[in-house]
């Protein structure tokens, strides 16, 4: 591997809105020649620590344990995290995230049904999401790309993938050729942000799909 292409944001059936199985979402970050993604549930770290080990197995493919806290200042990334995150205030969330020597990013800020902007509770945090393919509007990106610049923040990028078909939509190329070079690839910037859009239905997809599992009481967290 000369250079990766590396997902930040998928999620697995353990966030309700979406219905990929863990081993199904690595099989088809494999198939699209992705090196490694980021698993990155609601407010739970259970099956991206849980498939961080099981991934091991392979050499040439790496998953990252993550989270994406609801915080009360929009949604925050935890990167590199396995111990679970209960708070909500945004503040106290990228302490918990840095405690863990984790990298924290501020997903879709700008997406006005998800995101709140970057209020003052968030400015400590490392990185800004600067494409995620739910995003409708290129708009939202730019603004949060702009931002990036501006703040001097590291950027990311992820697909934020809940259907088979949005995994790999998004993702960061970084020279490294392994996990370690990745993060520290990612750390010190040297990222290239790619990525394209996924359909307008997929998040009315994931809304049907939560409200079903709400229905039928399925396992996961939202
Ligand atoms: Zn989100
Ligand atoms: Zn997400």
């Amino acid at each position: 591997m000369t250079k990766m292409k590396v997902d930040l944001h998928c999620h697995t059936y353990w966030s309700k809105c979406s219905g990929l199985r863990p081993k199904y979402l690595i099989r088809l970050a494999k198939h699209k020649n992705l090196s490694g993604i980021a698993i990155t549930d609601h407010n739970s770290v259970f099956i991206s620590k849980k498939f961080y080990r099981w991934a091991k197995k392979d050499p040439n493919f790496f998953v990252i344990p993550g989270v994406e806290v609801s915080s009360d200042a929009g949604h925050i990334l935890g990167l590199f995290v396995t111990e679970p995150i209960n708070t909500r205030q945004a503040a106290e969330v990228i302490d918990c995230i840095r405690e863990q020597d984790g990298i924290s990013v501020i997903a879709h800020p700008f997406d006005p049904r998800r995101g709140k902007g970057f209020p003052d509770s968030v400015k400590r945090v490392d990185a800004i999401e600067v494409f995620n393919s739910r995003n409708v509007l290129p708009m939202f990106d730019w603004k949060a790309w702009n931002l990036a610049v501006k703040l001097r923040k590291l950027m990311t990028a992820g697909s934020d993938a809940h259907l088979p078909f949005e995994v790999g939509n998004a993702y960061v190329m970084v020279p490294g050729s392994d996990e370690e070079d990745f993060r520290r690839d990612l750390k010190q910037g040297k990222v290239k942000i790619c990525g394209r859009k996924s359909p307008f239905f997929s998040q009315t997809v994931g809304f049907l799909s939560r409200k079903w599992r709400k229905l039928v009481n399925a396992p996961g967290i939202n």
